[in-house]
Parts: structure tokens; sequence; C-alpha cells
């Protein structure tokens, strides 16, 4: 016959394996969820597959999977184990895979819960590893098929992926199909909900960054209003009225910061130590916390940079009636005193805390001679520091500018090194490449960097404004 059969790919087998004490021998104790109920029916009718994990750590993975048990009821017990390829993983990695990356990453991630989120560039690199068994398991399945004639060019098997644990196993079941020439039709079917882009893009991996604020404000005029939007030229019609929604990402007045820094005097004893500089409102969007814990990585990773580097953290007090900030406070006190108790030597503490104001021209100075400066917020709608460290980077041999793909500003700076701040060991990693990264390429990049700022500084964007608004001419309001 010709007709497709169905190849299920899920993360569990409909059963589960145990393994009779007494016997030791297998057997499978049926699971009875809504998707088991559903879909094994059409898998055991049309002969089909299914492709998983049966939920034991196998010694032998070559060992039969038993038949269903005779007096067994459930929608499984018609799956002959011919119609079962079992995925065998390390359990270490299994682990890393389903509890680190699915469970505590994608569960809470996709469920718009970034907060609850833990992110490990392991887990990510295990979720990787995983998928790919399953796709070669799954080609497996496939060569099965074809093998009993269960399909052909006209009608190819179905594979059919489940959920976010086998996001990326697709990709790997076509590229290994097309050398084989195995003809297949790929199905993936997510059954939790999705997340809008810009808490999605926290996953680790390979990041881009856009602005799109403007389109998630276009998207909710469009769900919660129902207006009428255009997306690709960010138009609005509302009340009769057409509203054009604008990227317009502010600048600093540039020569100001150059002025202070030129005539600055130092205070940072560059000499013998490589300053690290955070600057920041004491505010949970800035990812202090997470930063602290990427210097701790870092001095456990690289013991070098120990009495050579210093972390300079100065912190505004900010909204302190809010009580979410008095916690915060607590929070980073308690560990910046950690920390320091932990590493600090008779002549060295890593990282020196100031929790008070600090004005312009004073930052001047420490923007000017800071090795690196760390703009790591897990939000923010631009972030000026990062531009001001720039302005004020006049010294021959320049820092490092260390920006998160959550700042906005992060969006224009391509020459500053990327850094999520939720993988807390990537972050460390991003620090050290910073701190020992080569002169020409400090140069290279910083000055690019310093270009783009002079250009677009403050007045720049006040022009592109009033632009923007169209009604107003530039000579109007006197800003040429
Ligand atoms: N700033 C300051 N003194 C400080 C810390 C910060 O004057 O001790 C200034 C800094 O120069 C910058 C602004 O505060 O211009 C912070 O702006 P940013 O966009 O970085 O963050 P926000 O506080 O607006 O979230």
């Amino acid at each position: 016959s010709t007709k497709a059969s169905l190849i299920v790919v899920s993360n569990r087998l409909p059963f589960v394996l145990i393994r009779n004490p007494e016997t030791d021998e297998l057997e499978r104790r049926a699971s009875a969820g809504g998707l088991v109920t559903a879909v094994c029916p059409v898998v055991i009718k049309g002969s089909g597959l299914w492709v998983g994990w049966s939920g034991i750590h196998l010694k032998d993975p070559n060992e039969a999977i038993p038949e269903s048990n005779p007096n067994d009821q459930t929608p499984t017990a018609g799956l002959k184990s011919e119609q079962v390829v079992s995925v065998n993983i390390d359990s270490k990695i299994f682990d890393s895979y389903y509890n680190g990356c699915c469970n505590k990453m994608f569960w809470p991630l996709f469920h718009s819960m970034p907060g609850r989120a833990n992110f490990g560039g392991e887990h990510w690199h295990d979720y990787v590893t995983v998928n790919k068994h399953f796709a070669v398991r799954t080609i497996e399945a496939l060569e099965k098929c074809m093998a009993k004639n269960q399909g052909s060019e006209k009608s190819p098997p179905i594979v059919w992926i489940h959920d976010y644990h086998l996001m990326l196993a697709a990709n790997w079941v076509r590229e290994h199909a097309e050398e084989k020439n195995l003809p297949c039709r790929l199905a993936f079917f997510l059954h939790i909900p999705f997340p809008p882009w810009d808490i999605f893009r926290c996953c680790p991996g390979p990041m881009r960054s856009y602005r799109d604020y403007c389109l998630n404000f276009v998207d909710c005029c469009q769900r919660n209003l129902g207006c009428r939007v255009d997306r690709n030229n960010l138009l609005v019609e509302h009340g009769g009225r057409t509203v054009r929604v604008r990227p317009l990402p502010i600048g600093i007045p540039y020569e100001r910061f150059v002025n202070l820094a030129n005539s600055a005097t130092r205070v940072l004893n560059t000499s013998k130590m490589q300053i690290i500089l955070g600057v920041d409102r004491l505010d949970y969007t800035k990812g202090l916390v997470h930063r602290l814990m990427a210097f701790e990585a870092l001095l456990l990773k690289y013991p070098q940079h120990k009495e050579k580097v210093s972390l300079l953290q100065i912190s505004v007090p900010s909204r302190t009636d809010v009580k979410e900030y008095r916690e915060l406070k607590e929070e980073v006190d308690q560990l910046v005193g950690r920390i320091n108790g932990r590493f600090t030597t008779a002549n060295w503490a890593p990282i020196r805390y100031i929790y008070d104001y600090v004005s312009q021209t004073e930052l001047a100075a420490l923007y000017m001679d800071a090795a690196v400066c760390l703009v790591t917020p897990l939000r923010d709608g631009m972030n000026l520091v990062a531009k001001e460290f720039v302005a004020c980077q006049i010294n021959e041999s320049p820092g490092v500018l260390v920006i998160s793909p959550f700042a906005g500003a992060g969006e224009m700076m391509h020459e500053a090194l990327l850094c999520n701040p939720y993988e807390v060991n990537e972050a460390a990693e991003v620090i050290h490449r910073a701190l020992t990264m080569p002169e020409d390429e400090r140069v290279l990049r910083m000055t690019r960097l310093r270009r783009r700022e002079a250009e677009c500084d403050v007045s720049h964007w006040m022009r592109c404004f009033l632009k923007a608004v169209g009604a107003l001419e530039m000579d109007d309001v006197g800003t040429t």
C-alpha cells in the first residue's frame, strides 16, 4: 500500500517503562493524557510509529520494548512494540535538557513570566544535543516506514513533532531526510502559549535585536482597540485619524561629555588596576543582581583577574518609598558583602560599591578611565550611561562597552560586546573578553561607537522628532 503513515515524536512515549523488581523485566505502565487518547488510536490504525523517551534510562539501549500487558484497556494497548522507537539519552544530559532547559527556562518564558525563568548556557547546549538525538531516531523511524513500503513521494509519512521540548528537532530531520532522500512531511504542534518576541528573545542562543516597541504598540492598538493598522508603515487608525508611530532613539549632549572628560581631574588609579564600571539607578530593571553574580563567576572562572580588576558600581538611590526598591537594596547590599567577603585580600577588594548620587562631572572622570563599562539591564528603554561612557572615552587606549540586548541603546551600538544578563556564566565570559581585548580591536570598536554617538546626539534626535511630526519645519523652531 502507499497510504501515508504517521510518525509521532514527543518527549515521552505514550506509556512509561518500569522494571519489575522481581522478574527484572521491563513492563509498560499506561499513561493517559489527552494527547495519548486522541493520537494513539490513529498511530495504531495506520501502523504508524511513536518516537520518544520511555521514562527509564536503559543501560542497554537495545533492550527490547515489551508488548502491552494482555489486560491493558488503555488507548495505548494496541501499540505494538515494533511501532515504538525509544530514545535513550545519558541521564545527566537528559536532566539538564528536561529540567534545566525545558522546565526552568522555556516553561516560564513561554508563559510570559521571564522573571521566573532560569538561564544557563549548558542547559541550552544539552537541549540542542537532545533535539539532535531525537532527530536521528526519527530518521530511523522514517527508514523503517519506508522499508515497510508505507509512504511514497506522493504520500510521504507525516512526522509530527510535539511541544516545546523538541522545537529544534525538525531542522535536523529535514536535513537528514534530504540527504538520505527520504520523503516526509513535517509538522509541529506546540501545547503551550507562544510569547511575544521581546520576551522570547531572552532565550539564549544566537540573538538579534530590533527596535520593536513600536510594533508592540501597534499590535496592542489592533488587538485591544480594534484599530486598523499598517504594520509595515507603523500607522494606526483611530477616531478618524491616522496616527504615526515612530522609533526615535534619543541621544546625549555628546560635546558636553567630551568637554567634561577633557577637563576632568583623574580619580581612578589605573596603573595597576583595571576598573569595570557600572552606573545605574538602583532599580530592578537594571540587572544589578545578575551583574554581580556574573562578576563573581568571572573571579571563579578566571582567577587571574584577582587583585588586577575591580568592579566600581555606582548605585543611585531611587524610589526608596517603594518596598520592592528597599528590598532590592537589601539584596544588593548583601550580595556585595558576600562577594567581597569571599574574595577580598589585604590589598584588594573586588567590588567598590557607592550607594549615592554622583555628579556628571565626576562621572565623566570615571567613564574616561574605566577599562570596561557594564550596561546590562534586564530591560531599559534606552540607557544613556552607555552613550555617556562612549563619549568620555578620549584616551588613546580606550575601554570596552558591554551592553545588554534588552537596553534600547544596544540596538544601535553594534560594536559593543553583547551580553545577555540572564546568562550569568556567558556574561562572565563576555566580561573576560572585554578585559583581555587587544588594543587595536578596542580602538576600532570605540572609534565607530563614538562616531555614531557624535552624529546621533541629542540635537539630532530633536531634529528627527520635529521632522517626524512633519507639521513643523525645523526652521520654525530654530533648530538647525
Ligand atoms: N547619573 C548621574 N549621577 C549618577 C548616576 C547617573 O547624574 O550618580 C545620570 C547619568 O549621567 C545619566 C542618567 O543619570 O544621564 C541615567 O540615565 P539612564 O538612561 O542611563 O537611566 P535611567 O535612570 O533614566 O533609567
